[in-house]
């Protein structure tokens, strides 16, 4: 995961607050130590930091002139997040310092050859190997060909940013399975694993691919394939304007984006509905249009949040797209035996379309013949790169490290698809146009759920002191369910369960009481009666309840201790406004409980390691 920050210039800069601001943008990717490397008049000086990216900022200054630099903001997967171990990594002679995102898979032989033959090493990362083995072909080859030669004898995933004291005007970039872009300006070239970091400074990128590096200097730049076949890369022009990817008068990301939601959804459905015809319009299916006419399975991979809009999904695509649907972690499939053919679509479903597990699964089915679809938030991303037909959330950048309006968005995009297939096999025009309608006004329905963010902050002081939590919620709810309850772990830390409604007879009502509140997801629709029971089993034992509940059900005020109210709409469309007052809820509650709700603790965005 990680961010990863770079910078050559012609001229040189004031650059530590050139990186430190790249690194910020990027914190949302890692943030459990950051350093960085600057080449100067006099060597390179580097500074490496445990703990968020301000306490590098603390020991850097404001005054190193410069025209190279690099830095990373770290999740560690090897070896504690600690000064040694942060990045940058150097050799031993400290003349080469790179920056690492991702795993080599074979540093523990790596390090026992390299230490054979001397190198010492300073810190218990995978990472560190990489330094020692460019240094160690360093000695008979040229930079370039000892960055090349040591890339082939890397087994993982990386995106690497490399210097070299004896090259001072040099950047090598290199990427295999984890993001790195490259920014352009008529000054200035940037690398970053994401386009949040250099839109400050260009909008013009160039996508690294996997197998590829490329070398940086003030006046070139060139793109390479490991075998050293030249490559030749057209720029592309970010959409995304600098003010999204800032919190503006929000007090956190996480919060901004919460209220970004029924534009999140706007704007997955805008341009996409043919409402009179009943019909969904997704440009970028046309192509396998056929293809999917003649699915008879569709798998749904994903993780995490994604994962649970895929859950969601299932009962969209079976219930109005009449065709079986799976839904599986992406981490679990990737290693299943599963029968693949051209009759089965995988959809592989990511917020940053770099997620490794999601690729690692996509690259698999890719292999058995799938037909591979992608929903994707990140424009040009791996997973975007890699399948035969998507489509995109447009959901703008989500930097709150737990996810929200991609979520929606997601649920959005799903909703169109179970139309969109739908009506390519028995749904009526009149069903089709219903849904269309009614998707068309969603995002005036959500912002009424906004409205009620003052009550939905009132319940969350009255309960934020608790530490257990059950959501429940059933059929398109159900999923909801378990997206309060994982958002409320990663955001305040609390114990939190979801359940379909109908499960909690079977186990779970043995764990409530008094000091076990439940949130129950009771829109008033086919399930409303079977919920309703539940709550009443619940009350019979002196739980707690904070019911989300449709407009006008006057009567679960009688019954719950807490009401949320959210406007009706189509069963099949309500998980889009009943999370919205659970992702607030979860937002307050860690907010309540003093936590750094953007950015919680062990957790990153874009999880691009397995
Ligand atoms: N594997 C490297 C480490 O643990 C990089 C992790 C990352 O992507 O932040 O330092």
């Amino acid at each position: 995961m990680c961010g990863i920050f770079g910078f050559v210039s012609k001229e040189k800069i004031n650059a530590t607050p050139v990186i430190i601001d790249g690194l910020k943008r990027l914190e949302y990717r890692g943030y459990d130590s950051a350093g960085l490397a600057l080449m100067t008049g006099r060597g390179i000086f580097c500074r490496k930091k445990a703990g968020r990216i301000f306490e590098l900022e603390k020991v850097v200054g404001n005054n190193i002139e410069s025209n190279i630099g690099i830095g990373q903001s770290r999740w560690a997967t090897h070896g504690k997040p600690s000064d040694k171990n942060a990045h940058p990594h150097f050799s031993c002679d400290k003349k080469i310092y790179l920056v690492h995102n991702g795993i080599i898979e074979n540093f523990k032989e790596l390090r026992v050859k390299l230490e054979k033959r001397g190198h010492v090493f300073r810190s218990d990362t995978d990472t560190e190997v990489a330094a020692h083995l460019i240094e160690d072909f360093s000695k008979s080859y040229s930079f370039e060909e000892a960055v090349r030669l040591a890339l082939k004898s890397i087994v993982g995933t990386y995106a690497f940013v490399i210097v070299n004291a004896d090259n001072p005007t040099t950047m090598i970039v290199a990427r295999n399975s984890s993001p790195l872009l490259v920014g352009l300006s008529d000054t200035h070239k940037f690398v970053a694993s994401d386009a949040s970091a250099i839109l400050p400074h260009t909008r013009k990128v160039v996508y690294l691919h996997d197998g590829e590096f490329a070398i940086l200097t003030p006046s070139d730049f060139r793109i390479a394939t490991l075998d050293r076949k030249a490559v030749s890369r057209d720029q592309e022009l970010i959409e995304w304007s600098q003010d999204e990817v800032k919190k503006n008068k929000f007090p956190h990301f996480m919060l901004k984006e919460i209220y970004e939601e029924p534009d999140a959804v706007e704007n997955a459905i805008r341009g996409r509905l043919i409402v009179k015809d009943g019909l969904a319009k997704l440009g970028g299916l046309e192509l396998v249009e056929d293809k999917i006419k003649r699915l008879n399975r569709v798998i749904i991979s994903a993780c995490g949040t994604a994962y649970l809009a895929g859950l969601t999904g299932e009962y969209m695509l079976e219930e109005y797209g009449e065709i079986p649907v799976e839904v599986e972690y992406a981490s679990e499939l990737r290693y299943k035996k599963q029968k693949f053919d051209a009759r089965t679509a995988l959809l592989s479903i990511s917020q940053s379309g770099e997620t490794a597990d999601t690729l690692g699964a996509l690259k698999e089915a890719k292999r058995k013949g799938a037909l591979n679809l992608g929903l994707v938030n990140v424009v040009g991303s791996s997973i975007a790169r890699e399948v035969d037909a998507g489509v995109y959330n447009h959901a703008g950048p989500e930097i709150g490290v737990a996810s929200t309006k991609a979520f929606v968005s997601q649920l959005a995009v799903l909703s169109l698809l179970a139309l969109f297939i739908g009506r390519q096999r028995d749904m009526s025009l009149v069903i089709g146009r219903r849904i269309a309608s009614e998707l068309s006004v969603l995002p005036d329905k959500m912002k009424r759920v906004l409205k009620e963010a003052p009550n939905i902050k009132k319940i969350a002081r009255k309960y934020h002191k608790y530490d257990h939590f059950l959501y429940l919620g059933r059929k398109y709810n159900y999923p909801v369910a378990l997206e309060g309850a994982l958002k409320l772990k990663e955001v305040s830390y609390i114990h939190a369960e979801g359940y379909g409604a109908g499960e909690m007879k079977h186990g779970p009502i043995a764990m409530i009481d008094k000091n076990f509140p439940s949130m129950v997801i009771i829109p008033s629709d086919s399930m409303r009666e079977k919920v309703l029971s539940n709550i009443q089993e619940i009350k019979a034992r002196d739980g707690k309840v904070v019911a989300i509940a449709t407009e006008g059900n006057k009567e679960i005020s009688k019954i719950a201790d807490d009401v949320i109210y959210i406007p009706k709409t189509l069963e099949m469309l309500t998980p889009m406004l009943s999370v919205m007052p659970l992702h607030l809820f979860a937002y307050y509650v860690g907010v309540m409980r003093g936590y750094d709700v953007d950015h919680p603790r062990n957790l990153a965005k874009a999880v691009s390691v397995e």
